[in-house]
């Protein structure tokens, strides 16, 4: 007999099977995991083409006619982003999600019609129409269908009740265990191949933090090594050990590209392809394997060339984070809390969420409230233009470069930044493809009027940009107030991850390639910035701060009344309150710094915009922008050493004495170049690491990079545009005969066998003393090329370094 259940869960994740989703819920009362399926019919939308006439009855007949469509209603939507007035559309219900690509192509071959809403994933598509999200919390109602001792029970849903809101700041999370999965190879050479035997294998249980969340940059508690000299048992025993302690999340490094399809590899020389499983629906790993060789294996993302897996393994009932996939798509390792708050806010599934660009799940919240407010999404369109970011675009408008920077030293300087200045402008005018220059505003004169350009924006309906930028906005600045009072890990994460969404959407809102993108949104936000920042100006001025420098939302203010530091705190306080008030954006107070140094930008210097600048805050803390301690780019040792150059100036709180101690900043460079000479540097000291930007056999000169990268090509790796090469310099000025002794792959280098090249790594010391000062240092040269006058120059540094702290 068939009976009825209700019960209250966790919603984890929702994946499709042929007739409808299956729903992975996590029980509140026994933390159990069940599945629960439910019928779902995607449905589609079909406007006729231009000459084929008005007749929707008869067009919804024609519809009719295909044997999986369910059903075609007759209703009223937006079509064009940029109409202001509904038109008729035919809503196309397909019967099942497993004909849902099938059907469309079918009805896209009448030739009748445009169709709409073809491309978003069913998961997805379920969250929306049923306003539901990943990782809610949820009342559920079930049927239990008795199986038998073929079949198991299956659950088939009655009703779901959502009793969560993904605009709520605190929710409780469900609880959540993860592992590490990993395996030892036995191979020779540099990399590991399918036909490799494996070593062994390990499942770490990774310990959860104080807010009860796993941690993949976190404790392994307790590792399981699977060891045994049959293979096949090994990977047998990596299925029940899985299932054994019954994880919700397993972390690998690299599972998408290289462990899982060597896992399914070597389950299939062994023929026990059937028993090598970790979703927790028991399915082969082997089809959860999902192959992309299609589409392209790099893209951009902010202005870094980035790889994407050629496969990527989605587990059922289970999460597969792979932790070298997601920790590049700005989700930092271990940031778990982010994920699921981006999922959520998001509707994206966990899995596909952490394969995706931030983009794609800001682009999500767009198609939500596009299906919200009755709004058709138009089919994704490849076009070959490329991607600007937010700065690119910035930079180019020249909107965020409104003050002339100043270069030099300064003591005693206020910082003021708005928060979120971009999204936040986008929030409040209701900036959006659809509402910029809209025909509805344009002739009754109702519309708002933009800083400086003949455009207007729309009053009387909500854009969807603005609308889906909103959420994200509230909660991020919310979050940031409340980790600033608290200091929680949990919500830090979760802002960090938020912050990525809102740093992206100003990007989006002028790219073409986005579904949503208008190239005049994006002019109306540069224009409004330019006005606030003038008048943020006017209000400091009237208070006697000096403007010193201004770039894209954060000004630099100086005292010109000889106050105290203190009063002029107390001041510049006041100002980004009146600030906050006047323009309708908060201005947050972001610390007084003792010494900030703004520096020429001697790599890009026809890029005046991007500010290079460093300094250190009355309470210690040092910031620094553009200069090599940030670049990934930079060897070790430069970096520690130019952090050792900016210690030098903790404490010291007016540009003459900042001046003073310029001496012992060389003397610590000296000690440095000293380091280097011994040649005494470790391998991890003096490795730089580099994305490789186009194939090896594609680089026309024989730089560092182009060399290191045909090294490991030639070690048997294949080296696609994306990927990282680790490498030492051993001779800048090698033989162009002999390119390849310029420099040697970092995991081949031997310390007792190799020398580096200890001139290039003085000079690019050398440059990185030069590049953190505004000041030219002719006798540098001659420094570096004696150690006798180096040497009498250190004596007493160690002296100094003593009495400093
Ligand atoms: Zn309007």
């Amino acid at each position: 007999m068939d009976s009825q259940i209700a019960f209250k869960g966790w919603l984890l994740d929702a994946s499709t099977y042929s007739e409808g989703v299956i729903l992975w819920v996590k029980t509140e009362e026994e933390r159990k995991v069940i599945r629960i399926f439910q019928e779902f019919s995607p449905e589609f939308f079909a406007v006729p083409k231009d000459d084929v006439g008005n007749d929707f009855k008869r067009m919804q007949y024609i519809l009719a006619q295909n044997q999986n469509v369910k059903k075609v209603r007759i209703c009223e939507k937006y079509v064009r982003l940029e109409d202001y007035e509904k038109s008729r559309a035919l809503g196309v219900t397909v019967e099942k999600p497993s004909l849902f690509k099938k059907t469309i192509k079918e009805v896209n071959e009448i030739g009748l019609f445009t169709l709409y809403n073809t491309d978003l994933p069913i998961a997805q598509m379920y969250f929306y129409v049923n306003d539901l999200f990943p990782m809610s919390f949820c009342q559920f109602k079930i049927k239990v269908e008795k199986g038998n001792a073929k079949k198991a029970n299956f659950l088939r849903l009655v009703s779901i009740d959502l009793q969560d809101d993904n605009e709520e700041l605190f929710y409780d999370l469900p609880p959540l265990r993860a592992v590490w999965l990993d395996v030892k190879i036995q191979y020779q050479g540099i990399k590991p191949y399918y036909n490799d035997p494996i070593s062994y294998a390990e499942v770490s249980i990774v310990e959860n933090d104080e807010d009860n969340i796993p941690r993949a940059d976190g404790y392994k508690k307790r590792r399981i090594r699977i060891d045994n000299t049959n293979e096949a048992d090994i990977l047998k025993t990596i299925s029940k050990v899985i299932d054994r302690l019954n994880p919700d999340i397993i972390l690998t490094q690299n599972g998408d590209e290289f462990l899982f399809p060597y896992l399914v590899a070597r389950a299939s020389e062994n023929r026990v392809s059937k028993d090598l499983y970790l979703s927790r629906d028991k399915k082969p790993l082997a089809k959860c394997i999902f192959d992309l060789s299609g589409g392209s294996d790099h893209y951009m993302s902010y202005g870094i060339i980035r790889r994407r897996s050629r496969t990527q393994v989605y587990l059922t009932g289970r999460f597969h984070l792979d932790t070298t996939t997601y920790a590049s798509l700005h989700f930092s390792e271990g940031n778990i809390p982010g994920v699921i708050e981006v999922a959520r806010i998001s509707r994206i599934p966990l899995q596909r969420l952490s394969r995706v660009t931030i983009g794609g799940a800001l682009q999500s919240i767009q198609f939500y409230n596009a299906y919200k407010l009755d709004h058709l999404i138009p089919p994704f369109k490849k076009s070959p233009e490329g991607f600007n970011t937010g700065m690119d675009l910035i930079r180019s408008d020249r909107g965020g470069h409104i003050f002339e920077p100043i270069i030099g030293v300064f003591d005693q300087v206020v910082e003021l930044d708005f928060s979120s200045m971009y999204p936040s402008l986008m929030a409040t005018f209701n900036v959006s493809s659809e509402t910029v220059n809209c025909k509805c505003c344009k002739d009754d004169g109702t519309g708002i009027k933009v800083p400086g350009l003949d455009f207007h924006i729309c009053t009387k309906r909500q854009g969807i940009i603005s609308k889906s930028i909103s959420l994200p906005l509230k909660k991020r600045l919310k979050y940031k107030e409340y980790v600033r009072e608290t200091g929680s890990v949990r919500y830090n994460f979760t802002d960090i991850a938020l912050k990525w969404v809102l740093v992206v959407s100003f990007g989006y809102l002028g790219f073409k390639n986005a579904r949503f993108g208008k190239i005049e949104a994006h002019q109306t936000v540069c224009a409004f910035a330019r006005e606030f920042l003038m008048r943020s100006a006017e209000i400091a001025e009237e208070r006697g701060c000096k403007i010193i420098h201004g770039i894209v939302d954060s000004i630099w203010l100086k005292d010109t009344k000889d106050r105290t530091p203190e009063e002029f705190e107390e001041v510049t306080k006041e100002v980004a309150n009146e600030i906050t008030k006047s323009v309708g954006i908060p201005m947050s107070w972001d610390g007084r710094y003792n010494v900030i140094v703004f520096l020429p930008s001697r790599a890009e210097p026809d890029i005046p915009a991007l500010s290079h600048y460093w300094g250190i805050k009355n309470n210690g803390e040092v910031k620094v922008r553009g200069i090599e301690v940030r670049r990934r780019d930079v060897p070790k040792i430069v970096k520690d050493a130019q952090y050792a150059f900016i210690d030098i100036f903790q404490g010291a709180t007016t540009t003459e004495e900042f001046m003073r101690r310029m001496p012992k900043a060389k003397k610590m460079l000296y000690h440095y170049i000293d380091k280097i000479e011994t040649g005494k540097i470790s391998r991890e000291e003096l490795t730089i690491r580099q994305r490789v930007s186009r194939k090896p056999s594609q680089y026309k000169v024989n730089s560092y990079q182009a060399v290191a990268a045909k090294q490991l090509e030639r070690s048997g790796v294949v080296v696609t545009p994306g990927k990282n090469v680790r490498y030492i310099i051993l001779n800048a000025d090698a033989d162009p005969d002999f390119p390849e002794k310029k420099v040697i792959l970092s995991n081949h280098y031997d310390e007792k066998k190799h020398q580096y090249d200890k001139k290039k790594y003085v000079e690019l010391l050398k440059r990185a003393f030069e590049n953190i000062f505004p000041f030219e240092f002719p006798e540098l040269e001659e420094m570096i090329k004696s150690d006798v006058m180096r040497k009498s120059n250190q004596k007493d540094l160690i002296s100094f370094l003593e009495n400093i702290n």
